[in-house]
This record gives structure tokens, C-alpha cells and sequence, in this order.
């Protein structure tokens, strides 16, 4: 029988979510890769019971998240129902719909008819009564913003979501949507785009809209998928997401082409002594808009090295410089 760790509230950073009253963990687990049903149930368990136990609150899954499909939720919904049950009102569980998750014209984008249905599935397959958060995870051009927007808002007043979310939406379509949740007095909290050391497209053309709105970001990939780590310094490691033939959307070449950077990257981090990792994890919090960075964890030490990363957030206006530089080659 699991136990949670008593001190684990004593070093986690809980940050506000813009205007709202939720606060999130600073660190927050995703579910996208190593939960699916080719991955070992007994490892999942770990990770899980390792992120609590480091105070990390913030659980990110999503309908399609996978291989199979579902799969992440199904095992998701055996911890909660094994280990996690006494601690459900201590957690923050987030699901989106969005991506393409089952065949015909209503099992993928944003209408009321799929996100209604996706969400009803979600919640069976974690065998939960509500979500935290239940997001839109992608903007979808054929349909109209209202409809989207007043989809999340239903979910919210059926009791089956507290707050809702958008991820992947530009500045101006998270504009738009934003007047949509208004209009509804909807609770729309966070914002959760791709951002990390590689992907900075945000910095400028979302990060001013939430400001605007005082809202939030959940940032995503925020190791670009282990690449902003040392783990590729000396090759390709065999059981690492790029040598994975489980997870296709992280290939050798882009190990290769990032090498040279990733090596400038770890001499800085080496002179603030820290890893990389934890380097890569404390620059993205120190943009204001960023209330929460999102890591996958193959192994439950990959968590204990992140959260270490809240040991020193703070970059002088010379290594923040040092590192646009690098960036910039
Ligand atoms: P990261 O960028 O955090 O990459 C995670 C991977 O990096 C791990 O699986 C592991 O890879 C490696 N890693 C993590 N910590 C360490 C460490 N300390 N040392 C060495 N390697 C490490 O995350 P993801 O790309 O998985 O994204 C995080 C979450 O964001 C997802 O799980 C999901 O919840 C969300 N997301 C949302 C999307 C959206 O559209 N809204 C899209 C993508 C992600 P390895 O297997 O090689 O050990």
C-alpha cells in the first residue's frame, strides 16, 4: 500500500494560475510518452508515486495519449483506483480532445459532438467523476471558436471539469477564445503551449495575450524531448526516446543537428552547477507567464534530477545573454 512521502509540500514551488484561485506545481508530470500500454505498468506506478512524493501536483494526460491510443488513461485510471484514490483532492488531473482518436468525423477537432463525447471516454478510462482541467488541444479551423469555447464551458457546468484549458492556439486565436470564455464567465485558466530553449515562437506572439488577460501558460516538451539534457553528449543511448521505435517523433537527425548547441548549452549549465536539465527547466520559468513546466519521466530518478532545477531559478543578465547567443548560431 502506497504512502505519500509526509514532507513532500516542503520544496516544491506552487505557481498561481494568472487571476484564478488554482495554483499548480511548478514541475508537473505528462503522460504523452512511457505510460502506454507497451510500456511496463510496475515503472509507470514508480514515476507516479515519485512525482507526489517530490510535492509535484500537476498530472497531464490527453484522450490520445499513448501507444495504444487510451492506453495512458486506462493505466492512469489503475493507479488512481490502486495507489492515488486517498489523495484525489491533492491533485490536479488534466485531460485534452483535439487530435484524431477514434475513426468517422467526430472522433478529432473541436466540435461540440467530439469534445463532449471524448470527454465522457476520458473520464471512464481514468474512472474519474470530474477533471482539474479539461482542455481543447488544438485550435480547429472548421469550427467556430463559440462553438469550442461553449463545449469546455458544458463540461464545466455538467460537474465534469473545474476549469478548462486551450494548448497549441495562437495569440490571436487564444485572443479570440478568451472573449468567448468572458461572454460565458467560463473558467478558462492556463494556456498550454510547446516552449522550451528551442521553441521560443511564443515569447512574442502569446506570452503578450496572456499578460493581457493575466493568464497562464503550462508549458509542453520543455526538454524538447530529452534533447536539452546530457543524455545525447556521447551518442544515442539505446533505451532513449530517440533510439525508441515507440516514439516516432524524435529522430536521431534531430539529435545530430542539435549537438553542437546542446554541448555550448552544458557549459553554461556546468558554470551555474547544474545539469542541463535543470538549467533548461529553470530558463523557461523565468518567463512570468510561465506558471508550470511539463516533464516526461521514463524513470523516477529523471524526477528527483529535475526538481533540483527549483534549487537555483535565478540567471544573471550575462548567462541569459550567453545563452541567446548560443541560440542564435
Ligand atoms: P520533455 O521535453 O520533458 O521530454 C521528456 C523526456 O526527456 C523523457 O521521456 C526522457 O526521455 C527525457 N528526460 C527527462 N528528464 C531527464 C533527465 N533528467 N535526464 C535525461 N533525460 C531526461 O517532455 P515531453 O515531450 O514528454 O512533454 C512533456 C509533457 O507535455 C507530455 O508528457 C505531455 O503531457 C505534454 N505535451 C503536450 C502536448 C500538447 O500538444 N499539448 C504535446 C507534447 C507534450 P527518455 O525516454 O529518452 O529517457
Amino acid at each position: 500500500m502506497y504512502e505519500a512521502n509526509p514532507n513532500r509540500y516542503d520544496t516544491m514551488v506552487y505557481n498561481r494560475l494568472g487571476d484564478s484561485g488554482l495554483k499548480l506545481s511548478a514541475i508537473g508530470l505528462g503522460f504523452w510518452h512511457n505510460f502506454g500500454s507497451v510500456d511496463a505498468y510496475e515503472n509507470q506506478r514508480a514515476i507516479v508515486q515519485q512525482a507526489f512524493d517530490l510535492g509535484i501536483t500537476y498530472f497531464d494526460l490527453a484522450n490520445n495519449y499513448s501507444p495504444e491510443p487510451g492506453s495512458a488513461e486506462e493505466n492512469f485510471g489503475r493507479i488512481m483506483a490502486t495507489d492515488m484514490k486517498p489523495y484525489r483532492d491533492q491533485m490536479v488531473i488534466a485531460s485534452k480532445a483535439g487530435y484524431e482518436m477514434w475513426d468517422g468525423p467526430y472522433g478529432n477537432w473541436g466540435s461540440r459532438k467530439s469534445i463532449m463525447a471524448s470527454a465522457d471516454q476520458s473520464l471512464k478510462r481514468m474512472g474519474l467523476d470530474y477533471v482539474d482541467i479539461f482542455y481543447s488541444h488544438r485550435p480547429d479551423p472548421e469550427t467556430n471558436v463559440y462553438e469550442t469555447a461553449q463545449a469546455l464551458d458544458s463540461l464545466v457546468r455538467e460537474g465534469k471539469a473545474l476549469y478548462v484549458g486551450i494548448s497549441n492556439y495562437s495569440g490571436a486565436q487564444t485572443e479570440a477564445i478568451i472573449k468567448c470564455f468572458e461572454d460565458m464567465h467560463t473558467p478558462f485558466v492556463v494556456h498550454q503551449p510547446r516552449y522550451n530553449m528551442f521553441n521560443r515562437g511564443v515569447e512574442s506572439d502569446l506570452f503578450p495575450v496572456l499578460k493581457k488577460y493575466h493568464k497562464a501558460a503550462a508549458g509542453f516538451s520543455s526538454l524538447c524531448q530529452g534533447l536539452l539534457t546530457d543524455k545525447y553528449l556521447n551518442g544515442i543511448p539505446k533505451n532513449s526516446r530517440a533510439a525508441k521505435s515507440t516514439s516516432p517523433f524524435l529522430e536521431p537527425s534531430q539529435v545530430e543537428q542539435t549537438l553542437k548547441t546542446v554541448k555550448a548549452l552544458n557549459e553554461v549549465a556546468e558554470s551555474r552547477h547544474q545539469t542541463l536539465a535543470e538549467m533548461a527547466l529553470a530558463w523557461n520559468l523565468r518567463e512570468p507567464e510561465l506558471a508550470c513546466v511539463l516533464v516526461g519521466a521514463s524513470r523516477p530518478q529523471q524526477l528527483v534530477d529535475n526538481v533540483k532545477a527549483l534549487d537555483n531559478l535565478k540567471f544573471s543578465d550575462k548567462e541569459l545573454s550567453t545563452i541567446d547567443h548560443i541560440l542564435s548560431k
